[in-house]
């Protein structure tokens, strides 16, 4: 029997629970469960879990897994593991590991083959995200935006030139200045903006619009709570058919074949050759 399967059979298992981002109730059958079936709840802030295990009537033990002490933690709770015990792994609000603790401890059990067990729930991001009207079929999270420097830029061009739905997190502090560092990037004023606030919480809202209405919202009343911040796509500027077909006129009025002004045309108004070919086939058929 190999090391993973051994583990598999023997050992105990690490269970991510999602908790609530606001509102107490948003707690799953399963994850309760869960927290009360296992031997240890590994958590961010023990008096912030204590107080959500109380609600629950959950009296499992809690041990401290937070950004300071991630490595040393994982270690504890690969010991507890193989000693037979499960542990379950939360975090203060949300989803573990979705920008909160976790990765450390996942990513080392997994490389000892040990069984890490999800259990599903709130996640700020994804909750804004569907009730944000943005499309949703392809989108891109990208955390805490960085807060200078060259990475922050490089991020900002980014969500400027992205063609799905970009999704991040932002303090209320800081939420005006970064809407205008976006404004001030070429064609941006009128991207469709939604900031999710209070998600689950009495005061929850969604304030939605053009990036500048958005970002106007904030100048005039300063931001609170905690917040997602979603920008949606650049329209893809497609050329018309009507100018893909002079493009290829002129292309021929210039001694080009029917296959090389495809070529050119395709290349130059960025569209995909086959739109080209459709357009041209009744021609080349004439031919
Ligand atoms: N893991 C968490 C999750 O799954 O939602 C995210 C943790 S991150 C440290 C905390 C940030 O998530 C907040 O600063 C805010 O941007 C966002 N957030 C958390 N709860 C929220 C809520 N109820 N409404 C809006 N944003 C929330």
């Amino acid at each position: 029997m190999d090391t993973q399967t051994k583990h598999k059979h023997q050992s105990g298992k690490l269970f991510i629970v999602a908790t609530p981002i606001g509102n107490l109730q948003d707690m799953t059958f399963r994850a309760v469960q869960t927290l009360k079936d296992v031997d240890v709840v590994a958590c961010e802030d023990t008096r912030t879990s204590r107080k959500l295990l109380d609600f629950y009537g959950v009296e499992t033990k809690l041990m401290p897994c937070h950004d300071h002490n991630e490595q040393y933690a994982a270690k504890q709770i690969l010991d507890l593991l193989e000693a037979g015990k499960d542990v379950a792994l939360i975090s203060d609000a949300g989803t573990p590991l979705i920008n909160d603790p976790g990765y450390h401890v996942v990513h080392l059990l997994r490389a000892k083959g040990f069984d890490v067990i999800t259990i599903p729930g709130a996640c700020s991001p994804i909750a804004a995200l569907a009730a944000s009207g943005l499309p949703t079929d392809i989108f891109t999270y990208l955390g805490f935006l960085p807060r200078k420097g060259k990475t922050r830029s490089v991020l900002l061009k980014r969500i400027a030139d992205a063609r799905d739905t970009q999704v991040f997190l932002e303090s209320p502090k800081r939420i005006l200045k970064t809407l205008q560092a976006l404004q001030a990037l070429e064609n941006m004023g009128n991207r469709p903006c939604v900031v999710g606030r209070e998600l689950t919480k009495i005061y929850e809202e969604f304030i939605h619009g053009t990036l500048d209405e958005v970002a106007a919202h904030f100048e005039a009343q300063q931001g609170r709570g905690e917040m997602v911040v979603m920008i949606g796509a650049g329209e893809a500027q497609e050329a018309s058919d009507t100018a893909i077909l002079e493009a290829l006129s002129s292309a021929q009025e210039k001694g080009l074949s029917a296959s090389a002004s495809a070529k050119q045309v395709a290349k130059d108004l960025d569209v995909s050759r086959s739109r080209v070919y459709d357009l041209i086939h009744p021609k080349a058929e004439e031919q």
